[in-house]
């Protein structure tokens, strides 16, 4: 039991900010991305540095506490916070330090990827990560990664060459294919079950201008749209990659009026190739059915990573699902357009995104993240501001996922799932699962790193 003197003593040990829940500040502290979450921890450390990591880490294993690690907060299942344990709060900790002459990057464990884009691309560099600049380098790491460059530059995680972990003996190390071997193949996939992870060490890409935008067909050309993408991304050079989407279009510039609202598809491009040879890159993408709306261009690669923060702010409610998949097949397309195109809500939507090229060539054991051998990862997310319609958002991305998973290849992406059992978890390793128990036995034996898609110190 916690009393008063040891949650005193803890404040005045750590040089951050302790919040409970008589705090002012408390409410707006637990609150994360999807506004669907509503947990009361019971402290939450805003960490200063790693001592305070290492501090919180300590005082948690001691006094028996349930331990959350919020990097970003952007998780769908809300794992960056919990009920009546200890957060580690690592929002403070966002440092970036790029070495243009070794092209790498040096990030700490609670920055976002619009602090990584931004000091990055002063370099003309970039570390591939994900579409969305506010969610968090940690958690998006630490389960795969996967955005406009994986086709060309692999996950996040084939781009990390060292990470600094506090682990639940409160030591700190450091873990790369030199120091920690064991560590270092878990945490590339197997999500903050390890340690909490307060430094990545990155390696960086020559990315700085990029040939990019939205290409949108009307709903009722979803079928032969989908028909060609199929075909055509697994052909396409891995200098070019776009994500398949069903959407609503925004009631907003620039897109015209006369498509505001309307469901459509279309997909998000991004070339990362000469940019003299772009038009001849879009020609057969803008010739093929004639788009109802097409906007690309060229643009500095941050602002494509921030095109779609003010359509995603924070609070609203996300229900989500995703699988990998292998191959599009006619019958997978049907159910796609039966489900696609009822979307629920304005801001509900699809998205398929490409996880070939680069991604397929590193070996399925070669880390924790298992799905080398899918072709896309897909999400289904039901999104909205008000509450009262949960159940409907909720409603159609399990109907639509249900209809989709028979032609899955059977696992999801861990940072698109939902608290959703241990069977799913096992899905989503397959035959790296047994090893991901002998690291976690090793490293976190009484399972203190538990508030994830939770891997546990025994098989059965
Ligand atoms: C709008 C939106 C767009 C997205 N787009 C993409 C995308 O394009 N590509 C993609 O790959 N993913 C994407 N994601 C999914 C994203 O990767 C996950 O939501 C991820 O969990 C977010 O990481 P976070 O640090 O913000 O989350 P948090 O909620 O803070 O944490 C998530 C999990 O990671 C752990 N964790 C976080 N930081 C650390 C750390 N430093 N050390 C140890 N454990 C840690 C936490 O314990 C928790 O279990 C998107 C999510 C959203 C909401």
């Amino acid at each position: 039991m916690l009393n008063d003197a040891d949650v005193e003593k803890f404040r005045v040990s750590v040089r951050g900010e302790l919040i409970g829940p008589n705090d002012e500040k408390y409410e707006s502290a637990r609150e994360v991305y999807n506004a669907m979450i509503d947990k009361r921890p019971r402290l939450i450390l805003r960490c200063s540095d790693v001592a305070d990591v290492i501090a919180a880490v300590n005082f948690a294993r001691e006094n028996g506490l349930l331990l959350a690690i919020r990097g970003g907060g952007h998780n769908g299942a809300g794992l960056g916070v919990c009920d009546d344990g200890l957060v580690i709060d690592l929002s403070r900790m966002k440092g970036v330090r790029v070495d243009p002459m070794s092209r790498t990057v040096r990030v700490e464990g609670g920055a976002s990827w619009g602090d990584v884009d931004h000091a990055t691309h002063a370099f003309g560099l970039a570390v591939p990560s994900g579409i969305i600049s506010t969610t968090g380098v940690g958690g998006l790491t630490l389960g795969g990664g996967h955005g406009y460059l994986a086709r060309k530059y692999g996950l996040t995680i084939d781009n990390l060459v060292e990470a600094d972990v506090v682990l639940a003996d409160g030591r700190l190390v450091t873990a790369s294919d030199k120091k920690n071997e064991d560590l270092f193949w878990a945490i590339r996939g197997g999500g903050g079950n390890f340690g909490v992870v307060t430094s990545f060490l990155f390696r960086a890409h020559p990315v700085k201008t990029v040939y990019a935008g939205p290409v949108l067909w009307s709903v009722d050309r979803s079928a032969e749209v989908m028909q060609w993408y199929r075909e055509f991304m697994p052909m396409a050079s891995e200098d070019l990659f776009g994500f398949f989407a069903f959407m609503n279009v925004p009631p907003g510039p620039p897109f015209p009026e006369h498509l505001h609202t309307k469901t459509m598809c279309g997909v998000v491009w991004c070339y990362t190739g000469p940019l003299e040879n772009a038009d001849q890159v879009f020609r057969p993408i803008l010739n093929f059915g004639a788009p109802d709306f097409a906007l690309v261009g060229p643009m500095p690669f941050p602002a494509l990573q921030g095109l779609f923060d003010a359509i995603m702010p924070p609070g609203l409610q996300w229900y989500w699902k995703g699988d990998f998949v292998r191959e599009l097949s006619d019958a997978a397309i049907a159910e796609h357009l039966k489900h696609g195109s009822k979307l629920p809500t304005l801001l509900s939507t699809m998205h398929l995104y490409p996880v070939d090229g680069a991604v397929n060539r590193v070996g399925k054991n070669d880390t924790a993240f298992s799905h080398r051998d899918s072709k896309w990862s897909m999400v289904i997310a039901g999104i909205d501001p008000d509450p009262v319609n949960n159940e409907r958002i909720a409603t159609w991305a399990r109907d639509y996922w249900s209809a989709l998973h028979p032609y899955s290849a059977g696992g999801a992406y861990v940072n698109f799932m939902m608290e959703e059992g241990q069977d799913r978890v096992k899905a989503t390793y397959r035959d790296n699962y047994e090893r991901l128990v002998a690291a976690k036995r090793k490293w976190d034996p009484a399972n203190l790193f538990r508030v994830n898609q939770n891997i546990k110190p025994t098989l059965t």
